[in-house]
């Protein structure tokens, strides 16, 4: 408890000794129970407070409650200007890399929210995402790869140069920023998010979303650290959206016709080819050839007959979210969305998150339902990951698939395999 009354303030070498000065800290550290967070609340209305204080390691009080996953602190100490930036770490490290480290989704996106900046990196250059990665915090690598902050979308909902009308209606900027924050890029959910969100109902709303989405691809392009992992994601929403846009100027105002091309399977087993070719079209029209992300998909799905895997989708997801899919869990047939629970109840051989997509499914999934049904019961089999030493950074996984056929996906690791730590 001592070495804690004796806070070094770096930056100032100022010392605090005052019990107030030392007590945020001690809570945040200690024992953060609810009704420490209201007494911490107390304190920090005296503004004699330094939010930022320093531990001997250089942690702040937010870095404390973050890593420690106490999302009420740290929503706490950042209303009460808590820097989110913060480095003075012994080794680097910031609030970002701690939320990231911690596992907590939450937490990862708060920060972000509250400003984190993505790119700064450790002591030995990493940054929080490739530290996420290294400890197999998938979830929390997915959050940081696909943040968008709101005010760089409403940087179009306001009037630019001399055209009096800005180019995004204010109110389409929520529901088009809940798209580009998705981190299930399934095409079929994303079709969902449009069919459920009215703002969007109107083909010229889709329309303008398609133009900003091309104009973030560009700026993601052209900024000073280019992304072209985030450019990916812009243009394949817009690809998505401009779908959607084309199937409701034919009068398809519920999309449905559009889900159920996307869901329907061939009569053979069941694969989703229309699905599987818009995904590869919508990366070939990339307009940025000489990335590296664009040749290496392309590389990886070139080769590979429709039907078999890897599947677009699985290839592309893996790029833009930097989550393996089918590493584990169970995925909804229809929407691609993780943790689906509910068993088609007469094959039991796929999974739904919901009624409704279980519903969206049944037309193609009916012509297979009663082969599944006859097949005998295999043994449980539970995803195998190997990584294949001394082959580069490739990753081996193979996965059931809904129908019982045994695959193998051969993804790229987005992280490096040294060593992150201090
Ligand atoms: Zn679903
Ligand atoms: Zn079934």
């Amino acid at each position: 408890m001592y070495r804690f009354i004796f806070l070094t303030v770096k930056m100032g070498s100022l010392v605090d000794v005052t019990f107030k000065l030392i007590r945020v800290p001690l809570i945040v550290q200690h024992c953060p129970c609810a009704g420490d967070v209201q007494e911490a609340a107390q304190l920090l209305a005296n503004n004699e407070i330094r939010i930022n204080c320093l531990d001997e390691n250089g942690m702040t009080p937010l870095m404390h409650a973050v890593y420690k996953g106490k999302a009420d602190m740290c929503r706490l100490l950042l209303q009460h200007g808590a820097d989110v930036n913060c480095n003075q770490h012994e080794y680097g490290y910031t609030a970002l890399m701690f939320a990231g480290l911690s596992g907590k989704t939450d937490i990862t996106s708060m920060m972000l929210d509250a400003g984190a900046e993505i790119d700064l990196v450790n002591s030995v250059g990493r940054t929080a995402a490739q530290m996420a990665a290294f400890v197999g915090q998938h979830d929390c690598v997915t959050v940081i790869n696909n943040f968008f902050s709101r005010a760089r979308l409403d940087i179009y909902t306001r009037p630019q140069g001399v055209d009096p009308e800005p180019m995004l209606p204010a109110g389409l900027a929520g529901p088009l920023h809940k798209i580009i924050m998705t981190t299930n890029i399934n095409p079929v959910k994303i079709v969902l998010l449009v069919r459920d969100e009215p703002a969007l109902a109107d083909p010229s709303a889709l329309q303008r979303c398609c133009q900003v989405m091309e104009l973030l691809c560009e700026q993601c392009m052209q900024q000073q650290d280019m992304n072209e992992v985030l450019a990916m994601k812009m243009h394949y929403l817009k690809c998505v959206l401009n779908k959607c846009r084309a199937f409701r100027q034919n009068k398809d105002d519920q999309l449905e016709t559009l889900l159920r091309s996307l869901l329907r399977g061939r009569d053979t087993d069941g694969f989703p080819q229309y699905q599987e070719r818009f995904i590869r079209d919508c990366i070939k029209k990339f307009p940025y050839c000489e990335t590296n992300l664009l040749q290496q998909l392309v590389r990886s799905i070139a080769p590979v007959e429709i039907g078999n895997d890897p599947t677009a989708f699985a290839v592309l997801s893996q790029a833009l979210t930097g989550q393996m899919a089918f590493v584990e869990g169970d995925y909804c047939m229809t929407c691609g969305e993780k943790g689906a629970d509910k068993k088609c109840s007469l094959c039991k051989s796929v999974v739904y998150c919901s009624l409704a997509c279980q519903k969206l499914h049944w037309f193609t999934h009916k012509k297979m339902c009663g082969s599944l049904q006859d097949q005998e019961p295999k043994p449980q089999e539970t995803p195998r990951l190997k990584e294949l030493k001394g082959k580069g950074n490739l990753l081996q996984l193979s996965r059931p698939t809904s129908n019982g056929r045994k695959t193998v996906t051969s993804t790229s690791r987005d992280h490096s395999e040294e060593d992150c730590r201090e």
